[in-house]
């Protein structure tokens, strides 16, 4: 190790950085979309992208869409959802946001402290005679605990929802992620691992469920003729689809550079004292979506805010994903469950919580500068 003071980095290094093919591949698929002039609408390439993810995922049933937001609130009105939802406020705006949107309550409960996930016993604590389903965040890759909501969904009668946003390819005892619940979204947003620039994905387990999902995609259009609902229009483009398929070729040569990326920030992080990686249980195949760690300003010696602005110095932008809690957005706060004197969990880890920047490109030794950075702002040796 190096007492000198590390070197800013010459351009500045982001959380992710959007994994593209060469130009020269999309524009071959492209001069296809231009000959056969079918820009969407169930193109060919929307095509043979859902039925690779279809494979890829093990789904039972997938359709794509054009984002993961519009794919959830087209899911929870497929699934004809009322009342209140019960979910996570450990999460991305997308995820209550939709609950609203389609004219449902979110209900926030607090999360596991370990895992990070929606705590099933609060869960359990929630319902009432209004609620209808549970929607769970597997946030940062680490799953919920999918055993324990399923059987008080069938306890209670409710749906098991789930946002896969980070768990793209994620396992679970060697079972995939999309298996689980009464359906699991997917985000292909360019800042997730697989992504096609916008886009999402919807699984399901029920034929007749798949029908609804594709209906409400495309306007509610049954047939030339007959509208039968105030579907949205929620399609995945030609162009998208293009590009999603040429990085899914990638994926699995990305997640393994993510791999080496996230050893070098697992075994320095975690000698530096009060820096914790966030771990996933050995039985869990990581989506390689995020590299999380926690920070403990009392053995730290230094807080996450600190640190966070200490690094824009070295041009690194690591980011306080998630903070501030979204059951404190103006919108949202007035719902049950949104106080945070009921959610300390999840109102501390906000608090703790560092997305490092985790890329492929970052290479062994982006990641050993950064590290160096993080050392000299903590003050490390
Ligand atoms: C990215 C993300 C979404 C939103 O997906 P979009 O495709 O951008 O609409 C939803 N939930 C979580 C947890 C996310 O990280």
């Amino acid at each position: 190790m190096s007492s000198r003071t590390p070197e800013p980095f010459d351009s500045p290094v982001y959380v992710s950085r959007p994994m593209l093919p060469p130009l020269e591949e999309y524009v071959v698929l492209l001069r296809g979309v231009w000959e056969r002039r079918w820009l969407t609408n169930n193109g060919q390439l929307l095509l043979d992208l859902e039925r690779r993810l279809h494979r890829y995922l093990e789904a039972p049933f997938l359709s794509v869409f054009t984002n993961g937001t519009l794919a959830l609130e087209v899911g929870l009105r497929a699934l004809r959802i009322s009342g209140e939802v019960i979910t996570t406020p450990f999460t991305f705006p997308a995820t209550p946001n939709a609950i609203c949107v389609t004219g449902l309550e979110p209900v926030f409960v607090d999360v596991d402290p370990v895992t990070l996930t929606i705590d099933p016993d609060a869960v359990e604590r929630a319902i009432t005679p209004k609620t209808s389903a549970i929607l769970g965040v597997h946030v940062y890759g680490m799953p919920c605990h999918v055993e324990a909501l399923e059987e008080i969904g069938q306890r209670h009668g409710l749906k098991v929802i789930y946002d896969g946003a980070h768990a793209f390819g994620t396992r679970v005892g060697g079972r995939p992620i999309g298996s689980f619940g009464d359906m699991t979204m997917f985000s292909f947003h360019a800042t997730k691992l697989f992504h096609a620039a916008e886009g999402g994905a919807l699984i399901v387990r029920d034929a007749e469920i798949k029908r609804r999902v594709d209906l409400l995609r495309n306007f509610g259009i049954l047939d030339e003729a007959t509208v039968v609902e105030a579907g949205s229009n929620s399609k995945m483009s030609e162009l998208q689809a293009a590009l999603g398929l040429l990085v899914l070729d990638r994926v699995e040569a990305e997640r393994a550079a993510r791999a080496r990326v996230a050893e070098v920030y697992g075994r320095r992080i975690g000698r530096i004292p009060g820096l914790s990686p966030f771990h996933l249980p050995a039985s869990v195949e990581d989506s390689r979506q995020y590299w999380i760690m926690r920070v403990d300003e009392q053995r730290a010696g230094i807080g996450r805010d600190a640190l966070v602005d200490g690094l824009k110095r070295f041009n690194i932008f690591a980011r306080r994903y998630f903070y501030p809690l979204v059951s404190e957005a103006v919108h949202l706060r007035s719902f049950r469950g949104a106080d945070p004197e009921g959610l300390p969990v999840a109102t501390r880890v906000s608090r703790e919580v560092v997305s490092l920047p985790f890329f492929g490109e970052l290479g062994e030794d982006g990641a050993h500068r950064i590290v160096d950075a993080i050392e000299a702002v903590c003050g490390f040796r």
